[in-house]
């Protein structure tokens, strides 16, 4: 058994992603996943997002993913996912094989407007002096008070838990040992139940250059492991060029923090494997 067996956080061109769904399909195959699942991003009403997300009628992705499914029938299953974002204005159909929940903008309902926390640092930058008024530890705050609500909703994967970090490589804008920093994303990380939800150890930072390291950071991790819960490897892969990319430094990271293993999520079950 390998990590690398399964890839089940990735995006095509129905959402963001450079590659069709076959030719994502086809790049797994062929590197040697066994499960590879669609997580294409659901729709949001934010406008940003519109050429980025699934369309609110997932017929087209849920066609494609199934008819992915019956092509690679008996030699690599195929899982229909969703990336739920937080900002979703529908909830995740009960016909999917798994669900991801992430939160990806803030939103001020005040002013009725959608501010990226992952994308450019200007977007960031603009929320924090427009809705936090330039607080940027209130930022921090809300962002993760955000993620603690999706993961109380008990996705199958929390995604990304601390990619509020991901603009934050060279330490400019916060200080992630702070104490009010960690107990803000803790207090996220508390509100996910270990028992139903996997905490995915995400390496898509690492391949688009914004980190060395993979999400989440160590101390969450070495938290969640002593929580007694369980974790799979993400490559929240938007391209061929990257199914499994840093599933190393993912399996480095996790066993750094005490897991001996990870979960393989088919389309059946959850299997343990070890790191
Ligand atoms: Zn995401
Ligand atoms: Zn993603």
């Amino acid at each position: 058994m390998n990590p690398a067996l399964c890839s089940v956080h990735t995006h095509s061109v129905l959402c963001d992603g450079n590659d069709t769904l076959a030719e994502m399909a086809a790049a797994a195959y062929a590197s040697g996943v066994r499960y590879f699942g669609a997580s294409g991003h659901s729709h949001t009403p934010a406008p940003m997002d519109q050429d980025n997300v699934l369309p609110l009628d997932l017929a087209e992705y849920r066609t494609e993913v199934l008819r992915l499914r019956s092509e690679y029938a008996g030699r690599m299953d195929v899982l229909l996912g969703l990336e739920w974002d937080s900002r979703s204005d529908a909830p995740p159909p009960p016909d999917l094989d798994y669900w991801i929940g992430s939160v990806h903008d803030l939103y001020d309902p005040d002013a009725g407007k959608y501010y990226p926390v992952d994308w450019k640092a200007e977007y960031l930058a603009s929320c924090c002096v427009e809705m936090f008024h330039g607080d940027f530890p209130a930022l921090i705050r809300q962002y993760y008070a955000d993620v603690a609500v999706v993961a109380a909703k008990k996705p199958t994967i929390l995604g990304h838990l601390d990619q509020i970090i991901k603009l934050n490589g060279d330490g400019s804008l916060f200080d992630e040992s702070d104490r009010h920093y960690q107990s803000a994303a803790l207090f996220a990380l508390h509100s996910a139940d270990p028992q139903t939800t996997l905490l995915e150890v995400n390496t898509g930072g690492i391949f688009r250059g914004y980190r060395k390291t993979p999400y989440p950071a160590p101390f969450l991790l070495k938290e969640w492991q002593e929580m007694g819960g369980r974790i799979i490897l993400t490559s929240d892969s938007h391209s061929v060029d990257s199914i499994v990319f840093g599933y190393d430094l993912a399996a480095e990271a996790a066993r750094a923090a005490g897991f001996t293993e990870c979960v393989l999520l088919t389309g059946t079950e959850q299997i343990p494997c070890a790191l």
